[in-house]
């Protein structure tokens, strides 16, 4: 659909070429502007809502190359590095802590919620504050519980993502503006046990269209930075030989792992990231890829997928294991893993053939493109 200023909602023929999301996001009529709800990575700039604008990104052209990630365009020249994960772990579990999910009940009990998804420790989860002030008084009492522990902070929470100083030095924390929606508040935990980062939730519910996410992060900041993107790790101490299932996002992949106790659950932060961890932690295990069903019709996911099982497949050839990939499909009226477990529907476990036989031609097209190096 275009309006009359000549901007186009993304669609599932034409999904968002920054997050590959079919909803949401918009580009102008001619494709030479990205507007993304999701991702702020990179952006050209940020617009007044929050959103990330990306000049002169051709969709066309990039679903032509071979998948590689967005080379970084680094806004700032000196942003600081990623505080330590053991500081990080600390803050972000006071934070939830200070501003738990059980503050909102449209978090707890809304549609998309806690409750709703069937994730049932809601004290793992927290509400973001939806004002500039709120947050601020957030940070006042963050500043407060750490008051005899200063000598971690000499920074004032420097290379915490989400974290900056303005002007007259003050910490602050998230963006400059007010949101009008309710924030859950996502914790995305390491293999060790410890908060990397988190993401934040939009709880407003619009009827088709999924849950908008983004990271909690100031890399719009010149003292900020941003999240890295890691990967969750839903069990991390849980015995290291189950295979692991990867799914999107810490939410789905809380309430999969309450059904697959026995598979190691992990969530990236949209299909296209994280592959390197993903196949790390999944280096001589059977990895089961459990993405949204759109592989089957959605170019962008397709491709993501692919690029995946071509990097697990040279981490076979280079580590000397065997194959174990299976892409895990349901019922094609739910969309993520999280719905069929909730509704009890049974889960196919396809070999990557199997699965490139179900492709739509433009799906099967990006998908051949990645695997065809292995294949030739
Ligand atoms: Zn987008």
């Amino acid at each position: 659909m275009i309006n009359s200023v000549g901007y186009r909602r993304v669609s599932k023929n034409r999904p968002c070429s920054i997050c590959g999301k079919p909803d949401w996001c918009s580009t102008t009529a001619t494709e030479t502007i990205s507007f993304c709800a999701r991702s702020t990575t990179n952006a050209d700039r940020i617009s007044p809502h929050g959103w990330g604008v990306f000049y002169d990104h051709d969709p066309g052209l990039q679903f032509a190359r071979p998948f590689r990630p967005i080379p970084a365009r680094k806004k700032f020249a000196h942003s600081p590095a990623l505080a330590p994960p053991e500081i990080r772990d600390r803050v972000y579990r006071k934070l939830i802590e200070l501003s738990p999910a059980s503050s909102s009940d449209k978090i707890v009990c809304g549609r998309g919620g806690l409750r709703d998804r069937g994730v049932l420790d809601h004290a793992n989860y927290g509400s973001f504050p939806k004002t500039v002030r709120g947050r601020d008084a957030l940070v006042g009492k963050l500043v407060q519980a750490f008051a005899g522990d200063r000598a971690l902070f000499p920074l004032s929470f420097s290379g915490v993502p989400g974290f900056w100083r303005d002007e007259d030095g003050e910490t602050r924390l998230g963006s400059r503006k007010d949101s009008v929606e309710d924030l859950m508040l996502i914790p995305f935990i390491g293999f060790d046990g410890r908060i990397r980062a988190c993401q934040i939730r939009f709880m407003k519910f619009v009827s088709n269209r999924s849950g908008r996410y983004i990271w909690l992060s100031s890399s719009n900041e010149q003292t900020g930075c941003g999240s890295g993107a890691p990967l969750h790790h839903a069990c991390p101490h849980s015995a290291s030989n189950e295979p692991v299932l990867v799914t999107e996002g810490a939410l789905k992949a809380a309430t999969a792992q309450r059904f697959l106790i026995d598979r190691y659950v992990v969530g990236n932060s949209g299909v296209a990231t994280s592959h390197r961890e993903i196949i790390g932690t999944a280096r001589g295990r059977p990895l089961e890829i459990a993405f949204d069903l759109d592989s089957f019709t959605n170019p962008h996911v397709a491709r993501a997928l692919a690029a995946l099982v071509r990097l697990r497949y040279s981490d076979q050839a280079s580590f000397g294991y065997g194959d174990g990939v299976r892409i895990v499909v349901w019922d094609g009226s739910m969309k993520g893993i999280d719905e069929a477990l909730l509704a009890q529907v049974p889960l196919l476990h396809l070999s990557v053939p199997e699965w490139l036989k179900r492709l739509s031609p433009k799906c099967l097209g990006e998908a051949t493109r990645q695997l065809a190096p292995l294949t030739q």
